[in-house]
């Protein structure tokens, strides 16, 4: 008999950590070794927080939401009765589930559970049975892009600091997750931490490094505590540090924090603050795989293209072509926020609609009021509208669409929520996070927000629309990075789609 408390940071804070507590000491009470109580992390359903996972010998697991003690000692009873109800959540079966395949699934904290979901399998097969450029290959063929927002294709880049000859190389984890509302990365790491350490140390074998970087924000206690235990026991197990699998290779892993500024998830601002210098981009080239970490070539990628990668490995890149589309293999994690019924972590595969994602998977809007758009890509994003509901998404199509993939969140509006105020709430953030170094995204988003401001307080006029449209293609055409150039996206994509929104600001002076 196993129960599994879903204990990540979600469920901890939804009071999950007292259920474990309550299970412990009854399993104790009643000293039954036959019922084996877990901790794992997060299952994905933050709508129902506290989660349990009740299986029963011979039965399928069962899953139960909303879990005080009550209700707890209503599972035990059963359990010992060992007839317990059905599920009262079922898990879509639009799901695919890639890179969250373990995560709320296993301890996090117990290498054994891990291994005995594969991990460090894929490792050992490429130290054993593949020279670097064939494990460049895999990748590459298999069409990965990185998932922490630009979608480059993650072989390319591994092959470019594979072929730099320098004696030393570096490989990076940029889990420095700052989008509003997104929160994919930090689930990945409490939940199966072990999928990201194995993927740098084969990233470090392909490319020829031995040492790996995880620079991650330091609000991320849980993620941090469930790394450090990880890399401890791998290194123990002889699965990190030297010798690994009986061969030559070593490969050591480290931890960064970063101090929370949005910025630094640009992988040049990212490798600065690393460094311990201000967090601020520079212009690219050169990029971080010719000059990156104190000037060695660097591969970054962020948390959730790591977790891909021994999925590919041990599976094959055939299979992962074979989900999702042709230009956007594999699956993508949101963080699916806002107005919807079950918030929480999803994967699906590309090319899934948005409808399937809000309507199915999410369950609906919240009071089953109307949809009114999507938020996709984060502050750096666009918005789309109920005529875009069966819009597949991926890469190139949300991006045809004004919008973007970003790194994962997606926030839901409803009828009454206004779209001046959305730009206005996105804009703002990016103010804030603006690192200050260059003068159109530092002093033209800040234009850009005065002017919101001044019409939601019923002051702008008709040439203020004007004036938004054209400070935000020349803050995108002006700004130096990532940050600024896609700054005023909500604002532009607030304009195309839902101009009658500002115009009644602008008219009715509200
Ligand atoms: Fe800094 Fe913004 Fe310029 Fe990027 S665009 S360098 S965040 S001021």
């Amino acid at each position: 008999i196993q129960i599994k408390v879903s204990m990540a940071t979600c469920g901890i804070t939804a009071g999950a950590d007292s259920i474990y507590e309550y299970f412990k000491d009854e399993i104790d009470r009643i000293n039954n070794n036959k019922i084996v109580l877990i901790s794992t992390g997060c299952m994905g359903l933050c709508h129902s927080e506290p989660t349990i996972e009740v299986t029963l010998p011979g039965q399928k697991p069962e899953i139960y939401g909303n879990v005080d003690v009550k209700k707890a000692e209503n599972i035990f009873k059963d359990i010992l009765y060992k007839k317990v109800k059905e599920s009262d959540i079922i898990i879509s079966s639009k799901q695919k589930k890639i890179v969250l395949r373990n995560c709320g699934f296993m301890d996090p904290e117990n290498i054994d559970d891990a291994i005995s979901k594969d991990a460090y399998f894929a490792l050992n097969k490429v130290l054993t049975n593949m020279s670097q450029e064939e494990v460049i290959n895999e990748i590459k063929k298999s069409g990965l892009r990185g998932r922490g927002g630009g979608g480059f294709p993650t072989g390319l880049k591994w092959e470019f600091a594979y072929k730099n000859k320098a004696n030393k190389k570096y490989v990076v984890c940029n889990a420095d997750e700052g989008d509003p509302g997104a929160f994919m990365d930090r689930s990945v790491l409490e939940g199966d931490p072990h999928s990201v350490l194995e993927a740098m140390a084969i990233c470090g074998y392909a490319i020829g490094s031995d040492e790996g970087i995880i620079y991650i924000r330091a609000e991320y206690p849980l993620a941090i505590e469930r790394l450090k235990i990880a890399i401890k026991q791998a290194e123990d197990y002889g699965l990190l540090g030297e010798n690994i699998f009986g061969t030559n290779f070593k490969f050591k892993i480290t931890l960064k924090y970063g101090a929370g500024a949005f910025v630094c998830g640009e992988e040049t601002a990212l490798i600065h603050s690393m460094e311990g210098k201000r967090g601020e981009p520079t212009l690219k080239p050169p990029f971080p795989a010719e000059a990156g970490y104190w000037e060695k070539p660097t591969n970054v990628n962020n948390v959730e293209t790591y977790a891909n990668i021994t999925a590919i490995i041990n599976k094959g890149s055939d299979w992962f072509r074979s989900i999702g589309t042709e230009k956007s293999p594999g699956t993508k994690v949101f963080a699916l926020a806002g107005k919807v019924k079950n918030v929480g972590l999803i994967e699906v595969p590309m090319g899934t609609t948005l409808r399937d994602v809000i309507f199915d998977i999410g369950g609906g809007i919240v009071g089953n009021k109307a949809f009114k758009a999507v938020q996709t890509g984060g502050p750096s994003g666009g918005c789309l509208t109920k005529n875009e509901l069966d819009t597949p998404i991926d890469f190139d199509t949300l991006k045809e669409q004004g919008s973007m993939m970003g790194s994962g969140g997606m926030i839901v509006m409803d009828e009454n929520d206004c779209m001046v105020a959305v730009a206005k709430f996105y804009l703002g953030f990016t103010v804030d996070e603006s690192c200050g170094k260059c003068t159109p995204c530092r002093i033209g988003n800040k234009r850009l927000y005065e002017i919101l401001e001044k019409i939601t307080d019923g002051k702008g006029t008709l040439n203020d629309l004007d004036l938004l449209k054209d400070l935000s293609n020349t803050i995108k055409r002006a700004s130096l990075c990532g940050l600024g150039k896609t700054a005023p996206n909500p604002v532009l994509s607030t304009l195309d789609k839902f101009y009658d929104e500002y115009e009644a600001h602008v008219k009715d002076k509200k």
